[in-house]
């Protein structure tokens, strides 16, 4: 079968233009490389209470729109209760609202794709596991310098300046503690030059202890990205103990992101490295969910378009 759409990526901006697709009823295939959807909207179960990982929050605009109303219709969506903010969050989990997009698609999981080739019928694209699918379009959704990565493998020609495009790197401690860090602690930006930010779960009602997603700054967790975990954790410790004194802590892991979030963004919403590949994504949009979003919507635009 020739698909008319190949999706790589089903973080938000894959889902969300396989979700608008869906209903034109073209042929629509996701490409995942891991074992489920999300991307960096992403959430981590350890022991009793859940984490999530990467967004914490995804803010009402004209691109979140009609997602939003769909995650409302099902009862999924949150507002998180801090006094004049507009941020949201999955009942569950942010995970959760990603999976709810992604009931009635076609994803094929586990499945990364490394090389693309032209053939007769449209674009052939080669998975890790030997196994190829063939489509007459390709949308990369995957963070920037991984779709680079994945034009050179192919000997595609891209625009360069593309790779002036850069991603900060993220450490993220998730951990439980006996007692609250801060009293009312719920959520924090800009914390200090270590911390950038601490939400609480408890309060998205992932956990019922004293639970915390901490991103560690870009130039903390840049110096650190390269250690082994163990000599993180300690490292992450230490700048948990002098900035909250002794801490009974219960569970304790790590999330290193090697792309968090674009430090720039590219002047258009997307790339089209040529007529039947489509690049889009939070290095397109803006660094945020809503940057992704925003991205996917303009070439789902182009493309339906186009099939109308
Ligand atoms: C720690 C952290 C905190 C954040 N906090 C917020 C926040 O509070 N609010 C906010 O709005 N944004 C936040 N962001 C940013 C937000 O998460 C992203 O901008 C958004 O989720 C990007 O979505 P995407 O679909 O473009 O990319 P991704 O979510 O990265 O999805 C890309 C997908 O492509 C897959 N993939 C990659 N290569 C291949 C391949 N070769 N073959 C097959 N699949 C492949 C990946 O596995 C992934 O699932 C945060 C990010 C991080 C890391």
């Amino acid at each position: 079968m020739v698909y008319d759409f190949a999706i790589v990526g089903a973080g938000i901006s894959g889902l969300n233009i396989g979700w608008k697709l869906h209903s034109l009823k073209s042929s629509v295939l996701i490409l995942e490389k891991s074992k489920s959807c999300g991307g960096r909207m992403a959430t981590r179960r350890i022991g009793e209470s859940k984490f999530d990982h990467g967004a914490q929050f995804i803010k009402r605009s004209e691109a979140s729109e009609s997602l939003m109303e769909f995650w409302s219709s099902k009862n999924i969506l949150e507002k998180f209760p801090i006094a004049d903010n507009d941020f949201y969050f999955g009942t569950g989990g942010m995970t959760r609202l990603t999976k709810e997009i992604s009931q009635n698609l076609n994803i094929k999981y586990n499945s990364k794709v490394t090389t693309l080739k032209k053939t007769d019928q449209g674009l052939k694209l080669i998975l890790d596991n030997g196994e190829s699918i063939v489509s007459k379009h390709v949308i990369l959704s995957c963070p920037l310098p991984q779709s680079i990565e994945l034009l050179k493998h192919s000997e595609i020609a891209f625009d360069s300046r593309l790779e002036n495009v850069n991603y900060s790197k993220s450490i993220v401690n998730l951990i439980s503690v006996q007692h609250p860090l801060l009293e009312n602690l719920k959520f924090v930006e800009n914390f200090n030059k270590d911390i950038y930010s601490i939400c609480s779960q408890q309060i998205k009602g992932l956990s019922i202890d004293y639970s915390y997603a901490i991103v560690m700054s870009d130039e903390w967790s840049e110096t650190n990205f390269p250690l082994p975990d163990d000599e993180i954790k300690e490292k992450s410790m230490a700048v948990l103990k002098s900035n909250f004194g002794s801490i009974n802590v219960s569970d304790f892991q790590i999330k290193k992101w090697r792309y968090c979030q674009p430090t720039s963004t590219w002047p258009e919403l997307y790339h089209q490295p040529q007529e039947n590949i489509y690049l889009v994504g939070d290095a397109f949009g803006g660094a945020s969910v809503n940057g992704a979003l925003r991205s996917a919507d303009h070439v789902f635009k182009i493309i339906s378009k186009k099939l109308i």
